[in-house]
Order: structure tokens, then sequence, then C-alpha cells
């Protein structure tokens, strides 16, 4: 037999697959083994992509396989890993190392941690030694004292003791401790236990409803199956649904995965599938270990655990059998991957439910166009228990006194007194904007991207928030030695302190990326859960899908600031913003409202997101998206080139614009200088087409010539498939 090898290293030239022979000692190698293949001169570690009884090359210049790795995946997810290298312009390996265990990495890096380590113990007479110390250094007799709670692994003795492994070894060579070879324990990663608690419940009439269709898809023959969305108003109970319909799925012995935006912002919908689900639920997601993380794979891989939740990656769960795949609050951003692959964890969802034969159900408050577009709709109208959506009153930032207008002023005044709860959102950072100098008008800027520097006061430090560079306040100008410096546009951190004021003696929890830097997020949303009453304030973190019951207001300052971006997208992200902060209001019984401060209140994203009416904003987004094209009526990609030095990556995007523009069917817009950014100049192409795939093939031809053309040597590409 042969095997059909694709090398997972980060070359991007190297392509395979090289073909392998499978010798006796290969029996159980197919689709989806992981081997350590001899390659030249060097052994690297390979996918099988597919096995065939013959190869093209001759039998003397074929090769056996040195080993194969214990962790393999299912065949399906091969072609999926395939399938995500080719529709986002990246390569085998790195589409394929999307699905294998975690740790595998691409190629050099070691593979897989062994889930054994070294145990240690004391020994009666280290226990002894512990209380007449005797020719032992400070760390070695700390690790004797830490020894003595019970068995520790070795690493953790390290850690608490600053002992090392050979200080341990010295001991153990004393008789003072023992070490011992063991496997781990399958450690279960904790989530953060925040939100309402839920148990099994009746489900409402819409609920039932809605559950009615979504178990006819798990029952329809694979033909029929359509993709579903769920599109249910804030507190419509989609949660509820998700759960049952996991129950469904393993009562048809199937297994399901629930993806999830950023596990660490809202730990809530994955906890309760926890709950809901116990033993058979295993979780993915970037903060875990990276044991902690190999440990949940394996559960899966070999069906230990039947549901996974997990933030997008989740989406490549080794799971057979899969019978639901759930998507979350599907308008969620963070579903597309920043770095090459540039996937789309919602459109990969849907290639391997479909792939697969499982049932695809997104749901969410604003569902965006294309999903609207393309999914069977289901809807819950209502809040569970018929509570009213909050009013929402959106007035003009110009009539603000500092950062509140006076209704907001009011309201937040009210909360205090009453002693009630509200979350207040301000999408930007720090303290002041930028920084300028009073006297000769210089601006603080970023040496390496061309944006101003943000003061954040507590730190002590100006930062650029695209690249990290951090320098500390300046007390003085540099170019005129003037100490009058103003600060300019107020971001959490000062709206935090004036709220202090105002509510005080209320607390006021800051939630965003700095405050969360020090704690995590969990504890800060703890916090304003465990409090009586108080203030969240902070970025678009707050908005994400908290249900705590007792928040009675909600504040948007600033709300049109995303509609000043150059995007096609600025309005869905607007509308869906504040329809989502609207949403964390008057989710018990004493109602809420919500106050939205804008500089054009009557924008249309606005006015339909105070009607809480996604139908309304949908269709107007809809027409305009069809009159110029932009999806789902027609696919963009993005390619952006870049270089140290100005010029050639401006010669760049021209070469590769000169590729396309005769291509049928397809505008491409550009190139476009983008602002400088971690110290390269950048410049974009935007290529807009009907048809996809053609797209996609003509777009990484025309890439891959000018890269490998030396003239164009100084500059990088990237290329982004449905760029967000
Ligand atoms: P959504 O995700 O739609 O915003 P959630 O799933 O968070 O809403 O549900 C909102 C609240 O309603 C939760 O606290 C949940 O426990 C509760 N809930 C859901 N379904 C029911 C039901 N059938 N009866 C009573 N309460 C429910
Ligand atoms: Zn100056
Ligand atoms: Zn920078």
């Amino acid at each position: 037999m042969i095997a059909r090898v694709e090398p997972l290293t980060t070359a991007r030239a190297l392509r395979g697959p090289f073909d392998y022979r499978l010798g006796e000692a290969h029996t159980g190698v197919g689709v989806g083994s992981v081997l350590v293949v001899p390659f030249g001169r060097r052994r690297v570690l390979g996918v099988v992509t597919s096995v065939a009884s013959e190869s093209d090359l001759a039998p003397e210049r074929l090769v056996e396989p040195l080993s194969a790795l214990e962790a393999d995946v299912p065949a399906p997810l091969v072609s999926l890993g395939l399938w995500v290298a080719e529709e986002y312009c990246s390569t085998p390996a790195r589409g394929l190392a999307l699905v294998l265990a975690p740790g595998t990495g691409t190629g050099s890096g070691k593979p897989l941690r062994a889930r054994r380590s070294l145990l240690a113990t004391l020994t009666p007479a280290g226990h002894e030694a512990t209380e007449h110390p005797r020719r032992l250094g400070a760390r070695q007799l700390a690790a004797l004292r830490a020894l003595a709670g019970g068995p520790m692994r070795a690493a953790a003795v390290v850690r608490t003791a600053g002992c090392d492994h050979a200080g341990l070894r010295r001991l153990e060579e004393r008789g003072l401790v023992w070490l011992e070879d063991t496997a781990e324990p399958s450690r279960r990663p904790k989530l953060a236990e925040v939100g309402a608690r839920q148990g099994a419940r009746r489900l409402t009439a819409a609920q039932r409803d809605a559950l009615a269709e979504v178990t006819a898809g798990l029952d329809a023959p694979a033909h029929e199956r359509e993709p579903l969305l769920l599109h249910g108003v804030t507190g419509s109970g989609k949660t509820e649904v998700y759960l049952r319909a996991v129950e469904e799925t393993l009562a048809r012995g199937r297994s399901a995965i629930v993806l999830v935006p950023e596990i660490a912002l809202t730990p809530q919908t994955a906890g309760r599938v926890v709950e809901r689900f116990g033993d058979r639920v295993a979780v993915l997601h970037s903060a875990l270990t990276a044991r902690e993380r190999y440990d949940e794979w394996g559960r899966l891989r070999r069906g230990d655990a039947l549901v996974c939740v997990g933030p997008r990656s989740a989406v490549f769960a080794p799971l057979e059998k899969l019978g639901l795949i759930v998507v979350d609050e599907e308008h969620d951003p963070s579903y597309k991957q920043e770095g090459d692959p540039r996937y789309d964890a919602r459109r990969v969802a849907e290639r391997r439910a479909a792939q697969e034969g499982a049932l695809l159900l997104a749901g969410t408050a604003t569902p965006r166009p294309e999903a609207w577009h393309s999914m069977r709709r289901l809807s819950l109208p209502e809040r569970v228990d018929g509570r009213a959506l909050p009013a929402v009153e959106v007035v003009s930032s110009l009539e603000a006194t500092g950062a509140l207008h006076p209704r907001t002023r009011d309201a937040l005044e009210e909360v205090r007194r009453r002693e009630e709860k509200a979350i207040v959102l301000l999408n930007r950072r720090g303290w002041s904007n930028f920084l300028s100098c009073r006297t000769c008008a210089r601006a603080w800027g970023c040496p390496e991207c061309d944006v101003t520097l943000v003061l954040h006061r507590s730190a002590g430090r100006v930062s650029c928030h695209h690249c990290g560079h951090a320098e500390s306040v300046p007390g003085a100008c540099p170019d005129c030695g003037s100490v009058s410096i103003a600060r300019h546009g107020a971001g959490t951190e000062q709206l935090g302190d004036e709220l202090e004021d105002l509510v005080h003696p209320l607390p006021v929890v800051r939630l965003d990326t700095d405050s969360a830097a020090a704690t995590g997020v969990g504890p800060l949303l703890e916090r304003f859960e465990r409090e009586p009453a108080g203030v969240l304030v902070g970025t678009q973190m707050v908005a994400k899908g908290h249900d705590f019951p007792d928040v009675t207001l909600g504040v948007v300052l600033d709300a049109d600031a995303t509609l000043r971006f150059p995007d096609f997208r600025a309005e869905e992200r607007t509308f869906a913003l504040v329809c989502q902060l609207a949403g964390r209001s008057g989710r018990g019984p004493r109602g809420g409202k919500v106050i939205v401060q804008a500089l054009e209140p009557g924008a249309r994203a606005l006015r339909h997101a105070a009607l809480h009416d996604s139908e309304g904003f949908t269709a107007g987004e809809l027409e305009r998206r069809r009159a110029l094209r932009y999806p789902p009526f027609g696919n963009l990609i993005r390619v952006v080139c870049s270089a140290a030095e100005p010029g050639p990556e401006q010669a760049a995007a021209e070469a590769v614009r000169e590729r396309l523009v005769a291509m049928p069917g397809a505008t491409v817009l550009g190139p476009a200088p983008l602002f400088r950014r971690q110290g390269r100049e950048r410049s974009q192409l935007v290529v807009k087409a009907t048809e996809r795939a053609p797209t996609i093939e003509a777009v990484r031809h025309a890439v891959d010539e000018v890269a490998s053309d030396r003239t164009y040597g100084q500059a990088n590409f990237a290329v982004d498939v449905d760029p967000q």
C-alpha cells in the first residue's frame, strides 16, 4: 500500500503529497494518520491525505515512514483542513495543522507532549528532615516543606519552592523524596461562573416551535437538511434551545459542537453546556494549558466526550458521527481568524455540517445580512416571561457636557439613588486618545505606526494600540521644551474615574483589555455580578452576551464612532453593538432602559437599533448591498502588500492588480495606501467578484506569481478572503 503524505512544513513552496510505502509495521495507517517520514536528509511530520494501491514512483525510490504518532484525526477532518487551505489561500500544511491534536505543530517543533510526568513524594526520612534539616539549601528545604502537604508534580515543586529538577534528584539520592514517572490525571478546565444559573425548565411556546424545527432538521434526509438561523431577541432564551438541540442530538446517538465567541469574555454559555451535560462535554479554548487542551482533545477523539464547546477553532473538534453544530452569537467578529489561514468558522461550520450530514444551527439577536439571506429563519420574537425589551433613547453627543449628556447623567443618578446596576459602553480604552503640545502643536505618535499614542494614566505610559509600543508619559515636549501638554478625547479609564464620582458610593468595575490584563475577565464580571448595585464600564467587551438580570440601565457613548470607519460593515457593526448592549438591560423584573449618545442620532443603524428592529435594518442593508454587489451578493478578497521602506508595497500591489484587472466579472479596487503599521508600509487591493471559486483561484495565482518574482522581493503578501 502507498500512503500519500502532506508534509507539515511552513515552507510555502514545499507542497505534497508525497508517496511512502506502507510496510507490515504500518497496518493501522490510513487517511488522517500522522507520520514521521524521512524527507531528503531530514525527518518531518506529515499527514496521510489518501492511500492508494500503487505509486507513479519506481518501487526502489519509495521509502517507508519511520513511525506514526498516537493521535490521528478522522478522515473527514483531513478533507476539511485541505478545503480551508484552498478556500482561504493558505497552504495544505497550515490547513491541516488546524485539525490535528493541539501541539502537533507544523514540522520542526516536537509533537504531542507525553502525558506523564514526575511525581514527588516525601519519604519518612524526608518528613524527619523538614523538622531537623541538615545540609539542606534553602530551596531544597522549601521543596521538602511543600511536599509535607502531600505528593506534588515535580514541575509544581519547581514553581512553588524554586528547587529545580537537579535539586530534586539530589534529594532523591539522599532518600528524602521519591520521584516516580506517572501518568497525569487529565485535568478538566474550570470556567468562571457568572450570570444567572439555569436548570432544565418548561419551554415557552416559541422555544418549543423552534425546537420542533430543529428536531425535524436532525431527522431530515441529508439533501433536505437546511442550515437554520435562530433569530431571537436578547433574553429570548436561545441558549435553552441550543441545549435541547444538543440533547436531541445525543439521544440520536450523535455528537455535537457548540461554538461560542471568546470564552474568557462570555463564560456563561459554555458554563451552561457543561452544567447540563457534565462529563460528556469537552471544552477547547486558548486559555487552557497545552496539556489541558491536549487532554480535552483526546477525550473527544476517543469518544469519551460527545459535546465540544469552544471558540472558532472548536469547529475542528475530532468528533465522529457529528449531528449538530451550534454557532452562538453568529454575528460575533471573533469567528474570523486574523492570522493565516484567515478562515471564518461560520463558513467552515457550514461546510463541515454539509460534509458530515450534520445540522447547522446559528443564533443571534442581530443576524449578519449574509446569514439572514441564506439560512432558514426560526424566530423567538419576545423575551422569556414576556418581559419588554428596554426603551432606547438616542441623544446628541453635541449636547453633552464632558463625556455625558444631561439625560445620561440623570439616569445614572437614578441608578445611584435606587441602588441598581448599569452598564456603560465606550469603545475606546485608555485615559486620553492622544496628547499634543500646546505650544508647538507636536502630536505624540508611534514611531512604528502612523497612529497617535494613547495615554494610560494609571500605568504611567502612552502606548500604541496597534503594535504595543509604549513610552513613559512625557513631562515636556522634546521639540520645544514646553510643559504644557493637552490631552484629547476620553477613553474608558477616564470615564471610569468620572463615573466613580458620579455614582459614589456604588462601585465601578472597569472591563477592557487593560483591566483584564491583570486579573482576567472572569473575576471582573464575577465582581460586578456579586455587588448588589454598581456600574460596569468598558469597551465592546461589556456588550457581549452577559445575562445579569438586575441591570436596569444601558448606556452607549459615541455610538456612531464605528460608523466613521470607511468599511461596508460599519453599519452592521454599529447596529449589532448598540442592539447587543441594549440587550443587557432590563432582563429582570425591574425592567430597564437604554440611552445612546451619538453625533448623528438619526443615523439609520441607530434608528433601527433603538426599535430593536433587526428585520427592518437587515432589509435595508441587503438592498444596499445588492446594489453595490457586497456580500452576500458578491465576494470580497483583500490583498495587503507590505514592505519595510516606502515603494515596494505599492509596486507589488500594482503588479497584482495588473494580473487581475482583465478577469471577467471582477472589479479590482486600489491599490490604496493603508496607514503604516508595525514599521511596515502597506498597500491594499480589494477584489469584488460574483464568482467565488475562480476568483479565489485567480487571486492566489496572481499573488504567487508576483511573490516569486525577484523584482518584488522586498514585499510581503497577505490574502484575506471574506475580510471582516
Ligand atoms: P438569549 O441567549 O436569547 O439572550 P438566554 O438564553 O441568556 O437568552 O436566556 C435569558 C434568560 O431566560 C436566562 O436567564 C434563562 O435562564 C432564562 N430562560 C430561558 N428559557 C426559559 C424558559 N423557558 N422559562 C424561563 N426562563 C427561561
Ligand atoms: Zn512643543
Ligand atoms: Zn505602533
